[in-house]
């Protein structure tokens, strides 16, 4: 195995289905906390896909105890440290700084979400990780000894724990619940891209968005917002267009937007954003539906030897700008946990107690999503214009400057004893 910092072994196997950031960032603290991984992933290659994707200070601080991830994502990611608002015909109304809070709380990291993703898993092959790609996980099983996985090939693989990381649409959960979960259309969906910036940059229109290296603003309008951020010292943007959609397709990251969509959608908008649109290459602009899912009402198996992590357990919208930072709080929490588990016959309690501590901070989290779009998207204009700043993003402190390791570390034995209570009470 390759020589990073690791605990020496906790005799704990564990099975990870997905490699996305819930599933690599368990595998990576597992492997720290001295258990043993075997990691599953469906795509036959990682690919470096997707756009734009953010990492509050809350997990941005996993970066940095991945030896050389922080090093390789510095020259990716987002540089400035404000947002820039306006509405929709692009009147100015308001600078968010960040500017305090990174010097307080640590930095952001937003970026591209292959590219962090490649360094992420460039670390855990170089940790000796067993990543098996073109595994297709299609069964789940366990008694109160062992958790199983089933693949398409009719592979069979048993360990002490399994944790379903496999997104939005887990086979895991059918397990955990007992019954199949059906997303619902939320209603809205988001026109997502992420380009190079020559042509922006020759047009009168556009070329203040990435003249003067990073930048990021934002557009709102009635039920409708816009994001441009402007990465690589301008040389790259993306932009996010999220609005009202009522079509029935899944969500995938990779289905085909249409440029006419996006203009029908910002029509009558700010010159400056129609003409973003109608320079953004066809081929590099995608359509994402938005579909809403109850919140479980567990995230382990009956016998507690199956988790659910990172999508696969709560799907979150963009607007709590937390989906993957929450994703990466499970990894690591849980691998904390069963540091604590004292070996595998300790693996249940240890799943437990990791999802009490887990449940209400990430149904808390889950919900600002929705309070931000309609925020946003509901806003009282006459309201904003006396007092802009309402427009702002909450930044809140307990979500953000926040470790989860150390406080799963400082709760596990009061969670414990607490389950335990519940347990005799019952
Ligand atoms: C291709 C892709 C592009 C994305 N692009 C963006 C983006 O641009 N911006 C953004 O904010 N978020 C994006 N996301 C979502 C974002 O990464 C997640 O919302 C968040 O990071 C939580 O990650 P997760 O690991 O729980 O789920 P995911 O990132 O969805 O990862 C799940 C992983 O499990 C694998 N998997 C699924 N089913 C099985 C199975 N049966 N057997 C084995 N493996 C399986 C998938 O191939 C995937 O690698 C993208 C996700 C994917 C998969």
């Amino acid at each position: 195995m390759a020589d990073f910092e690791r605990l020496p072994p906790s005799g704990i196997s564990v099975i990870i289905v997905g490699a996305g950031f819930a599933g690599l960032t368990a595998a990576i603290e597992c492997d720290r906390k001295g258990h043993s991984v075997i990691l599953l992933e469906k795509a036959a290659e990682l690919q470096p896909l997707g756009d734009i994707i953010s990492f509050g200070q809350n997990s941005s601080r996993f970066f940095d105890k991945w030896a050389g991830v922080r090093e390789e994502l510095n020259p990716l990611v987002h540089k400035s440290d404000s947002f820039n608002f306006y509405d929709w015909t692009g009147r100015f109304v308001t600078t968010q700084s960040f500017a305090e809070e990174h010097r307080v709380w640590g930095p952001r990291v937003n970026g591209h979400r292959g590219e962090i993703h490649q360094a992420v898993l460039r670390h855990a092959r170089a940790r000796g990780i067993d990543i098996r790609l073109g595994c297709n996980v299609v069964n789940y099983f366990e008694d109160a000894d062992r958790a199983g996985v089933e693949t398409d090939t009719g592979e069979r693989l048993t360990a002490d724990v399994v944790l379903a990381a496999e997104g939005v649409r887990s086979r895991g959960r059918k397990l955990v619940l007992g019954f199949e979960d059906k997303p619902q259309p939320s209603g809205y969906a988001v026109f997502r891209t992420w380009f190079p910036t020559d042509e922006l940059l020759k047009n009168e229109k556009t070329r203040h968005l990435v003249a003067n290296g990073d930048s990021h603003n934002g557009w709102i309008g009635k039920d409708v917002h816009f994001l441009v951020a402007a990465i690589k010292d301008g040389k790259e943007i993306s932009w996010v267009c999220t609005h009202r959609d009522n079509g029935s397709i899944e969500e995938s990251w990779q289905f085909p937007g249409k440029i006419e969509d996006v203009l029908r959608v910002v029509d009558g908008w700010d010159p400056v954003v129609q003409e973003l649109v109608r320079l953004t290459p066809p081929d590099r602009l995608f359509d994402y539906k938005l579909v809403f899912r109850d919140p479980l009402p567990t995230f382990v198996s009956p016998k507690a030897r199956t988790a659910l992590i990172g999508d696969a357990a709560h799907p979150f919208l963009p607007t709590s700008i937390q989906g993957a930072s929450q994703a990466m709080e499970d990894g690591v929490v849980l691998a904390a946990c069963l540091d604590r588990a004292g070996g595998p016959a300790g693996v249940p309690e240890a799943v437990r107690v990791w999802e009490r501590i887990r449940y209400e901070r990430v149904h808390k989290i889950q919900k600002t999503g929705v309070t931000t779009r309609e925020q946003w998207h509901k806003a009282d204009w006459d309201a904003i214009w006396k007092d802009p700043q309402s427009l702002h993003l909450k930044r809140e402190e307990w979500i953000l400057n926040f470790d989860a390791e150390a406080d799963a570390y400082a709760r596990y034995d009061a969670v414990r004893e607490q389950l335990e209570k519940e347990r005799a009470q019952a």
